[in-house]
């Protein structure tokens, strides 16, 4: 979707959250929401999804609102998410995962990606995580910096997997994280996870959780998110039928966005 802002001339685009965009075009553009609506049929061959909405947006300083956002955000226990250049927690035993700001969606600030790390923390026993949509590869990182000894990241977007390239390059157990593009077909058919996670949005959470629950290890643990409260009873009903059982669940309204977003986590039968 954001390839198609940018197609459309967009002046800075990204996610806001699984299946939401937003671009910014300059004042002087023409019908920027019909341009996309063209961009995005000739990119994603299927018609616009329903929702584009166009508003004024006041003159802002991006560089003072970048700087404002470069400081350790604690995700929960020990674990912080930071920009490269942030100061680190005055605490000793934090656990800093360098995530480098406003390159594709992951940057540990959304409710969908922190239900998902609290999860990943609570429940720190596991030795191999596999992270279906890694994005800027936030999630893949910090597993292997709680626990894992091997994390797996995939995404079918090449950009979000170079972002999630670079993140790794920044961290000390950046050699335990393997990234691949594509989506589940990427990995070994015979291949199981302690952890499975996959915040991506409910209709691909529908066609895929079986597949999840397939590459989930026995005891081990599926945590899904990016779903919004609307969609939860599907989603649950899909996980419980691919033999997963809600373990616990969260709900969470995005500052941006205004949405309620459920994540669950989900123990295999
Ligand atoms: N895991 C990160 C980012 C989630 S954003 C976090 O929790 O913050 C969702 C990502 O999933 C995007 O980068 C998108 O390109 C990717 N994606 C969407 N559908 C996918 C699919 N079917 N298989 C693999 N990746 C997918």
């Amino acid at each position: 979707m954001v390839a198609a802002l940018d197609a459309a001339g967009a002046a800075g685009s990204w996610t806001l959250a699984p299946g939401r965009v937003r671009g910014y075009f300059p004042r002087s553009a023409s019908r920027p929401d019909g341009a996309f609506r063209e961009a995005w049929r000739r990119i994603a061959d299927r018609p616009c999804p329903p929702v584009v909405a166009l508003r004024r947006a006041a003159p802002t300083d991006w560089v003072a609102r970048w700087r404002s956002t470069i400081r350790p955000v604690r995700i929960s226990g020990r674990l912080w998410i930071a920009p490269p250049d942030a100061a680190p927690p005055a605490e000793p035993d934090a656990l800093v995962v360098r995530i480098l700001p406003g390159m594709g969606f992951g940057t540990g600030s959304h409710p969908t990606t922190r239900a998902l790390l609290r999860w990943l923390e609570a429940e720190p026993d596991f030795e191999s995580v596999l992270d279906v949509g890694t994005g800027s590869g936030v999630l893949a990182i910090a597993a292997a910096r709680l626990s894992a000894r091997i994390a797996v990241g995939v995404d079918l977007d090449p950009d979000a997997v170079a972002n999630a390239a670079g993140n790794r390059a920044l961290d000390p157990r950046g050699d335990r994280v393997a990234l691949l593009v594509g989506t589940l077909d990427a990995i070994a058919p015979g291949a199981r996870f302690d952890r499975v996670l996959a915040n991506l949005d409910a209709p691909t959470l529908g066609e895929l959780l079986p597949a999840l629950a397939h590459a989930c290890a026995p005891g081990g643990r599926v945590g899904v998110a990016g779903v919004l409260a609307a969609e939860r009873g599907a989603v649950v009903a899909r996980a419980r039928s691919a033999g997963l059982r809600l373990l616990d669940q969260r709900l969470a309204r995005a500052p941006s966005v205004g949405d309620r977003w459920w994540s669950g986590w989900l123990g295999i039968d």
